[in-house]
């Protein structure tokens, strides 16, 4: 009987998971629906990743028995170094063959599942329960556990570009808004003298990054070996920035980049060694590939459009001045080598004739 009540109430919860598309909603609808199905205590939602120095994790969403439910104030695209930690309980669950583990605790059992696929989960639930729940139940979690997986993928699937695995431009459109309030929330705390003056001189900002030459790769070995540069050179933006920088592919060769909270100083350290490492990366085939970056500060007055035209004008500064290379708007700005679009001016007699007409 109870667990066919379990079951009732997985139904239900998966109609609720299908639905959303809000990553941490559905986090915490799966550990309340896992609490309430295991009659747990505690119920706790971890990412897991696997990083060069070893296994990681970070909580993602927790309910305890009562009612009381939250979840973290990250999402995915927001889990970065900061938040992961070593935890030997999850990874030995995370590459259980089975994918379920279960430890005595004083006062109970602490049950481990592995979310995702075998050998590469993408999340573990743990959960801490008074008595023992029957195996049924937890293969009724498991399974749960395993919708939410394909679910999550499926998300990944329209967020993600599928070639180097970075977030997509719909993705880059959907979270621009965010990282403009940040910028909004950083620039009001320094109007308000609130800041340290290391903090003074923070900003956010964004960078687009295009590769040199790149329909001459194509011509020369082939889309194949172009579309091996466009993975590798994915994979050195992963290695070179933070994981509190978000990378996009835009589509083709070029890609954008947001730094948050960085000097002016240390962005251009930051993309200048981003060049050289691209600049010295030995590709298959190929051999030297270079890259032009032009960025610009994220001026939470303008619009997102006028953010990337800077960043774009910057770049198509370096094309013509002979590509790799890094140049910044505001600088450019200043010598006079770039001019500011004039701001667009109403057209009051056109106005005024039309509502004469
Ligand atoms: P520039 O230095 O001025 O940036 O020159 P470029 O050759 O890099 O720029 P252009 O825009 O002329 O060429 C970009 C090429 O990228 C043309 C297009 O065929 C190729 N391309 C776009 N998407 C992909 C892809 O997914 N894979 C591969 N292999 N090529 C792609
Ligand atoms: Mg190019
Ligand atoms: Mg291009």
């Amino acid at each position: 009987m109870r667990t066919e009540v379990a079951l009732l109430r997985l139904l239900k919860k998966l109609q609720s998971l299908e639905a959303s598309r809000d990553r941490l909603a559905i986090a915490e609808s799966l550990v309340v629906a896992t609490l309430e199905i295991l009659d747990a205590r505690f119920a706790l939602l971890h990412v897991f990743r696997a990083t060069p120095s070893g296994y990681l994790t970070a909580p993602l969403a927790w309910a305890v028995a009562g009612g009381e439910s939250a979840t973290t104030n990250f999402d995915h695209l927001d889990v970065d170094e900061t938040h992961l930690a070593a935890e030997p309980l999850l990874e030995e669950c995370a590459l259980a063959p089975s994918g379920v583990t279960t430890h005595k605790e004083e006062g109970g059992f602490v049950l481990g599942f592995a979310v995702g696929p075998q050998g590469c989960p993408v999340a573990v639930a743990e959960v801490h329960c008074n008595e023992r729940p029957v195996d049924e139940l937890c293969a009724c979690v498991h399974e749960l556990l395993a919708i939410y997986a394909e679910h999550v993928g499926l998300l990944d699937y329209a967020e993600l570009d599928t070639l180097t695995r970075l977030n997509n431009r719909k993705t880059f459109d959907e979270n621009f808004d965010r990282f403009i309030d940040l910028a909004q929330q950083a620039a009001h705390r320094r109007e308000e003298h609130q800041t340290s003056e290391h903090e003074e001189d923070r900003h956010c900002w964004l960078a687009v990054v295009d590769i040199d030459k790149f329909k001459r790769i194509n011509d020369s070995f082939g889309h194949l070996f172009g579309d091996e540069v466009l993975i590798r050179v994915a994979d050195l933006l992963r290695k070179s920035f933070r994981g509190s920088d978000k990378l996009f592919r835009f589509g083709g060769e070029e890609f954008v980049i947001l730094l948050r909270h960085v000097s002016a100083t240390n962005t251009a350290h930051i993309l200048e060694r981003f060049r050289e490492t691209v600049e010295k990366h030995e590709f298959p085939q190929v051999g030297q590939v270079t890259c032009s970056v032009g960025y610009a500060r994220i001026d939470p007055t303008l619009s997102p459009a006028e953010i990337l035209g800077h960043a774009d004008d910057a770049l198509y500064y370096g094309k013509e001045n002979g590509r790799n290379q890094v140049q910044q708007f505001e600088e450019l700005l200043k010598l006079g080598a770039l001019k500011q679009a004039p701001a667009p001016m109403l057209d009051l007699q056109a106005d005024i004739d039309e509502l004469f007409k």
